[in-house]
């Protein structure tokens, strides 16, 4: 929804913080995680993180959320998906180049990026392309694994 998107990114900063809280309680369900088999409830939290994500970021469940490193804008919503923005075609007044009805996704992600950052720019670090093959895949199990060093391959 758009009205909820412009809000999270208002208000990145709890935002993040209740997103960072969120990671420590998964962090902690690793081995539940690891019990019931990542692949086998990948589907189940996918569910949840297109409920959840869907409504307060307009989530487009690429499954490699970068919403930490973009001010809490999903860089999906991008009608050209840039995963480092702006593009050069932002009108003058912040409008999206490719639909005026929207501000720049990139804008908002500095604007937001603003609101998270004390002493560093996460926006600053280059992404990688999108990857299409981890499309409508869980997102938060993905970065539970790769913070506990779990192959993604098993389980
Ligand atoms: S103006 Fe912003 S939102 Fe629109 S296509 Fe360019 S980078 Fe993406």
């Amino acid at each position: 929804m758009y009205a909820l998107r412009q809000w999270s990114v208002k208000n990145a900063r709890p935002m993040k913080a209740l997103y960072d809280g969120l990671e420590a309680v998964l962090l902690k369900l690793h081995p539940v995680f690891e019990w019931l088999g990542y692949r086998r409830i990948d589907k189940f939290v996918l569910g949840i993180e297109k409920v959840s994500k869907g409504l307060l970021f307009d989530s487009q469940s690429c499954g490699q959320c970068i919403l930490g490193s973009t001010g809490m804008a999903c860089p999906m919503n991008c009608p050209k998906s840039m995963r480092n923005g702006p593009c050069g075609g932002v009108r003058a007044d912040g409008k999206c180049e490719v639909d005026p009805g929207m501000d720049c996704v990139w804008l908002l992600a500095w604007e937001g990026n603003k609101r998270l950052a004390e002493q560093s720019y996460p926006i600053q670090v280059v992404q990688p392309p999108v990857d299409n093959r981890l499309r409508n895949t869980s997102a938060w199990l993905r970065e539970v694994r790769k913070l506990t060093k779990t192959d993604e391959h098993t389980g």
